[in-house]
């Protein structure tokens, strides 16, 4: 995960001040102004996120050009439509630090797709081809399953999406999840390659390229690697140089 460290509280998401139910009411002309004591109070199932989880480790390991990836995004496809979210299929095709042509799909679930005022929460849905960090060597150039460093942040999307109409945010939200990220140099690439991270998140380098000039979320969340046990979320380094603000209403 390396660019995609931007990690936060996984139960976070939940108490995001814009993520306030129909009752919440700004208390001022200040949209962020909501009356917290009428805030919903939805309940982030676990065991649901987990279920999430488990079914896209079930298709495999997904790694770029896989069967797997191209059944565990249309999975991901099928779930947000059902429950009710406007789907775009971002598809293109991306080079890899080998040279290896890589086929990219990001997926942009949208809930209420109309509204300007909007936030992005992402995280990424493909496995690294390559376990180079396991204390196995002979595993090294193995898939990881990555239930943790891809399913989790994607489940936790899923479920995020379960509960947004009972949520029902007075702003727009953009669930998006990227393909391609984890497929960056792995130590034995060529010295030029090894240490760059622009070799990694090639699925959210594309999306970034293709916003519209209008498209002005207040801000973005992704998630990483949010389901260990016993997880502990500290202040990320990134977040806190360009983002300090957002870092601290998310953290409070
Ligand atoms: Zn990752």
């Amino acid at each position: 995960m390396k660019l995609s460290s931007l990690v936060t509280l996984l139960f976070a998401v939940a108490t995001l001040t814009p993520l306030a139910c129909k009752s919440s009411k700004p208390t001022s002309d200040n949209a962020d102004a909501v009356d917290s004591s009428r805030l919903c109070r939805v309940t982030f199932d676990g065991d649901s996120a987990m279920n999430y989880a488990r079914a896209q480790c079930d298709f495999g390991p997904r790694i770029p050009n896989s069967a797997a990836l191209k059944k565990c995004g249309d999975y991901i496809v099928g779930r947000f439509k059902a429950l009710g979210l406007t789907v775009t299929e971002q598809r293109t095709t991306v080079t890899g630090w080998d040279g290896k042509q890589l086929g990219c799909r990001n997926i942009i679930a949208a809930f209420h797709p109309e509204r300007k005022d909007r936030v992005v929460i992402a995280a990424h849905y493909d496995s690294r081809p390559w376990a180079e960090k396991d204390a196995d060597s002979s595993r090294h150039h193995t898939p990881v399953m990555a239930a943790d460093d891809g399913a989790s942040g994607v489940a936790v999307l899923l479920e995020v999406a379960r509960h947004l109409t009972e949520l029902n945010p007075k702003i727009g939200v953009d669930l998006v999840c990227f393909d391609a990220e984890d497929y960056g140099a792995p130590y034995w690439a060529p010295e030029n390659k090894r240490d760059d991270e622009s070799t990694f998140c090639l699925g959210s380098q594309y999306w970034s390229k293709q916003l519209a000039a209008d498209y002005k979320p207040r801000y973005g969340i992704l998630l990483d690697m949010v389901g260990g046990k016993d997880n502990r979320f500290y202040f990320e380094g990134f977040s806190l140089r360009y983002a300090q603000p957002v870092v601290t209403k998310v953290w409070d």
